[in-house]
């Protein structure tokens, strides 16, 4: 079999399972899957396996760092494939020009700061980006995430900035936490901020290993690396 055909066939093995895997979840928690969306997020995968995975269906794209994602983003436009671009890493201030160019969602807006740059960055090349805040769960912010109580302020940054609009939330479940513990502080949070912005509708929380607790917890999009790709080759 032609290397090629094998790639496709296994990765849609994978989306099989995983789409099985949220069925089964989201029927257990009393959700809708069609209200949920799966993010494949692609680091260190090349560009063919983003095309063969947009042709089988799964067309939100998730980076989490500018220089792997824009030339890959990049490619993959030249296969005339169009894919959704989620930036879902942390992001430094002088990537904002970059990513703002290219990024439909950013996920990881932490600072007011950063959502400043972001918005006139965005605003200078002309275009609108979804942003969403990310949250420090454990309130340790050394791994990216806004604290709680800074969660209003840089909500309220995103929101001021025209080019920018507020989405939601996302956070990455600390690693000895029990992921369910941390997803309802999460939804907690979410639940804060939608009184103030009731179109801040989205939870970003779930990945290959947690996604179960996760979708109990409200998560409207998935960021589902391994799971769909396998293990990750290392970084070139
Ligand atoms: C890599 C990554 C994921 C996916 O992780 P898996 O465990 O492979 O599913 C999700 N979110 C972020 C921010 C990531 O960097």
């Amino acid at each position: 079999m032609d290397p090629d055909r094998a790639r496709v066939t296994e990765l849609s093995g994978h989306l099989a399972r995983l789409r099985s895997r949220v069925a089964v979840a989201c029927e257990a928690a009393g959700r809708d899957p069609a209200e949920v969306t799966v993010i494949a997020v692609t680091k260190n995968f090349p560009a063919a396996d983003v095309v063969r995975l947009a042709r089988l269906g799964l067309g939100d794209i998730g980076e989490n760092r500018d220089q792997e994602a824009r030339p890959k983003f990049d490619e993959v436009a030249r296969h005339g494939v169009a894919v959704r671009r989620h930036f879902v890493g942390r992001l430094q201030r002088n990537k904002a020009r970059s990513v703002a160019g290219y990024a439909d969602m950013v996920h990881s807006v932490d600072s007011v700061r950063l959502a400043t740059a972001l918005g006139s960055a965005a605003s200078d090349q002309d275009r609108r980006l979804e942003v969403l805040v990310q949250v420090s769960i454990d309130g340790d912010p050394t791994r990216g995430g806004a604290v709680t109580d800074q969660v209003p302020a840089v909500a309220e940054a995103i929101d001021g900035q025209p080019a920018l609009r507020l989405r939601g939330v996302m956070a990455v479940a600390p690693q000895t936490w029990l992921p369910l513990t941390a997803y309802q502080q999460l939804a907690e949070v979410a639940r804060t901020l939608r009184r103030e912005h009731p179109e801040a509708s989205v939870i970003s929380a779930g990945m290959s290993n947690d996604l179960e607790a996760a979708l109990a917890c409200g998560a409207t999009h998935l960021r589902i690396g391994s799971a769909l790709l396998g293990n990750r080759p290392p970084l070139r």
